[in-house]
């Protein structure tokens, strides 16, 4: 079949007779962070380097939804379907209100600043738990500089309600992209620390989640290549589909190599959108793609 690459049979009961990658938009200069909303089926990504963010929708087609973004990366909506974001130029997780206005939910570990924020998820019982990696630092074009102060780059869980921040994963170079699996029992981080030294594997790890609240027992769940893993989702099979330098590549729970979704352009993130939750948005370089599949993402809202 043109445009995959089929490793195990699995794979083709994720394809749709007509499933075949489309390219939705284009003219951004690095994307990032897709967050869909079903309320108008639209989606929202980063443009990192315009220091925008960019909206799609069939009805509407493209435009620019906010600009300056302060950097914008990652996003994901919480469960009253609040936008959350990560901002590179803020160095925060920020939510965006009802009105309008954003609210800094997180800017400070143990009294100094986070490095810059890069992707985030939220747990079913509404904690939100976020990388920082310091690229809104050390690239120029993706954030406000600044010195890094935290001695290390941290997988972080915050409690709304109270506030409070605890790193439970420190033994990571580079944290990027990170996800859940469907029972939330395990996070799944890549580790993009190969960016800036090559002898940093370029893997996915997996992490048990003890009590909904710690991490324990860091093991590689899939070394990736070409390229970096960036950001990622998982289906309702617990399928991991994470972003590579050639396409976004398919891994069952015990991380076989299912195949791939051939994409024209470096993959940075993908997310699960549609009525159904049964399409595939991609943000590849310049480009969002899209592709129907026959299969569920299991993020909410
Ligand atoms: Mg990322």
């Amino acid at each position: 079949m043109d445009g995959f690459q089929i490793y195990d049979e699995r794979f083709r009961a994720l394809l749709r007779p007509g499933s075949q990658l489309v390219q939705l938009a284009t003219g951004g200069t690095w994307t990032e962070g897709p967050v869909y909303f079903h309320e108008d089926d639209s989606i929202l990504w980063s443009d990192i380097p315009g220091n925008r963010l960019l909206r799609y929708s069939e009805r509407d087609g493209l435009s620019e939804y906010l600009k300056p973004s302060h950097f914008h990366n990652g996003h994901y909506r919480d469960l009253q379907g609040r936008l959350i974001a990560c901002s590179h130029g803020k160095r925060c997780v920020e939510r965006l209100e009802p009105d309008g206005t954003w609210t800094t939910l997180a800017d400070k570990y143990l009294g100094k600043l986070l490095n810059s924020p890069n992707d985030v998820v939220v747990k079913s019982d509404g904690t939100i738990w976020f990388t920082d990696p310091p690229y809104g630092l050390i690239q120029p074009n993706e954030g406000y500089g600044g010195e890094q102060e935290q001695d290390g780059c941290y997988v972080y869980r915050l409690e709304t309600e109270t506030g409070e921040l605890d790193a439970v994963i420190t033994d990571m170079v580079k944290p990027n992209g990170l996800a859940f699996s469907p029972d939330e029992r395990i996070l799944y981080v890549s580790e993009t620390g190969a960016s800036h030294d090559k002898t940093v594997p370029s893997e996915i790890r997996a992490y048990d989640v003890v009590d909904g609240r710690r991490c324990t027992n860091g093991r590689t769940f899939a070394l990736i290549e070409p390229g970096l893993p960036d950001g990622f989702r998982l289906d309702m099979h617990g399928y991991l589909f994470t972003s590579a330098g050639d396409s976004v590549q398919v891994y069952d729970p015990n991380g076989v190599w299912l195949g791939k979704i051939l994409v024209p352009e470096t993959v940075s993130n993908l997310t699960f959108g549609g009525p159904d939750k049964s399409r595939l948005y991609i943000t590849a370089t310049t480009s969002l793609y899209a592709i129907e599949l026959a299969t569920q993402g299991i993020q909410t809202p």
